[in-house]
């Protein structure tokens, strides 16, 4: 976008985001010594997803305490504001060019700003409907886990009674707690998998504390009713090809179907500034300095892959700070476009759904690496298994249990640095 009024300033540090993965990354950059760093946020306050989640269960690894969604993003909001960052709210970043131009548009106006680095936080967002295309009308009453959690802790709105949940994503999990808490009657959560895909946590206190059924490889057919909804019916699915059995269909009275069936990466802002994104995460291509296919370019928290807790999203953001930082100073080169010959990447072998980092840069100095992967499927007692391109076994780690609901771990230690200039590594699960 140009105009000839528009003032184009300019910022060392421009951070997309003032969720946790945001707030982290500021206050990170802040104490690595730098000053100029502006932080952007569409909404009329800081915390992001966080202010709606007013269960109990963030912070657990970060404080070593247990504490709500708003009273986690409180502690990060208050550093922020007491280091005296500077932040632009209801600011929505339009566009970034792939030289670090940002559009933003407030109640001020339009204006550009020239960045120095910038590091992506934005979140993600809801599969909403339209991507699943359930058969039935377009009636009032099917909605977001997601909108209704919003519409119920933060708008005091009651978004039904009679409830039936698809998905078990941990989102769909809390609502049916929430909205038993609040009297509503939850009369199922179906999930099309064999297993739920939220946290093993959140099945057991959110689903059978409360004795709402959880119907495992089952799915949602068809929605009824004009005006507003008046039930839905649901079907058993064959595991594999997780087609429906029609003829053991059965429908279940309600007023309200919630969907909680995935969260995407919000990424036209990344696609927008020519930055690669990873199929199997949605979100940016990154290696071990969480730097994008564009230098200077980095990302953090729930827009560079979709995180389960709060603490892991805190810490992923401060490595992106660090990062950002030393690419400012040039004393590294996270966020530089590497030759290629010096980018291992790192593939999701059997077993394996998504790994981040994607690629390993062979020319930054060696430290530890963490790779958070997604199991394909559940698997008890099973090894994860990085190997170089001879098949080689580069690192093994034994698991009790690894589920898609959770994403996992592996930590490569500095000493484990690729001797190799060619091929790739594979990552694995072997039984
Ligand atoms: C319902 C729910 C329950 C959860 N329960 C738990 C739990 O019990 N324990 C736990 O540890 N974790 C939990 N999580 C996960 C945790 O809340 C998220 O991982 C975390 O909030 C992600 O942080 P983020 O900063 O990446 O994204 P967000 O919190 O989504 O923040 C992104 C921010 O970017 C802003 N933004 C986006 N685009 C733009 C733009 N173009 N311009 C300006 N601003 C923009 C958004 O307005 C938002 O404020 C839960 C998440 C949800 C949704």
């Amino acid at each position: 976008m140009s105009g000839t009024n528009i003032i184009l300033e300019k910022v060392s540090l421009v951070i997309i985001g003032g969720g946790p993965a945001g707030l982290a990354a500021a206050l990170e950059a802040k104490r690595r010594g730098l000053s100029d760093i502006l932080l952007i946020e569409r909404d009329q306050q800081l915390g992001g997803i966080l202010n709606q989640c007013i269960h109990t269960g963030f912070g657990l690894h970060y404080f070593g305490e247990e504490l709500s969604g708003p009273e986690y993003a409180d502690r990060f909001s208050l550093a922020f504001t007491t280091a005296g960052i500077a932040c632009l709210l209801e600011t929505h970043v339009l566009e970034i060019t792939p030289d670090r131009i940002l559009t933003v548009i407030s109640p001020q106006g339009i204006r550009q700003i020239a960045a120095g680095a910038v590091i992506l936080a934005m979140g993600c967002r809801e599969r909403p409907r339209g991507a699943l295309g359930i058969p039935g009308t377009r009636c009032a009453g099917i909605l977001t886990a997601g909108l209704a959690q919003r519409l119920l802790n933060l708008q005091g709105l009651m978004p039904g009674h009679s409830v039936v949940i698809l998905g078990s994503g941990d989102i769909g999990l809390i609502m049916a707690r929430r909205l038993t808490l609040e009297g509503a009657k939850v009369e199922a959560v179906v999930e099309l998998m064999p297993y739920s895909s939220g946290l093993t946590r959140n099945v057991v206190q959110c689903l059978q504390d409360y004795e709402i059924p959880l119907l495992l490889s089952h799915t949602v057919v068809e929605t009824h009713g004009r005006e507003r909804l008046t039930g839905v019916t649901i079907a058993p699915v064959h595991p594999q090809s997780q087609k429906p059995d029609l003829a053991q269909a059965r429908f279940i009275a309600c007023d309200t179907l919630l969907l909680s069936v995935g969260l995407i990466p919000e990424n036209e802002l990344s696609l927008g500034a020519g930055v690669v994104l990873d199929p199997a995460t949605r979100g940016p291509r990154v290696d071990q300095s969480l730097g994008t296919s564009q230098p200077g370019i980095f990302a953090c928290g729930n827009v560079l892959h979709v995180h389960d807790l709060v603490d892991d999203v805190s810490r992923e953001a401060e490595q992106a700070a660090r990062s950002a930082v030393a690419f400012l100073n040039e004393t590294d080169s996270p966020g530089r476009p590497c030759e290629p010959s010096s980018l291992l990447p790192v593939l999701a072998g059997p077993g394996i759904r998504s790994v981040v980092p994607q690629l390993i840069a062979r020319d930054r100095t060696p430290e530890t690496i963490r790779l958070a992967f997604r199991p394909a499927r559940v698997y008890r007692a099973a090894s994860i298994c990085l190997r170089d391109s001879q098949g080689q076994l580069v690192l093994k780690s034994r698991r009790r249990i690894l589920t898609p609901g959770e994403e996992s771990r592996l930590e490569i230690p500095a000493g484990h640095w690729p001797a190799v200039t060619a091929g790739h590594w594979q990552l694995s699960i072997e039984e």
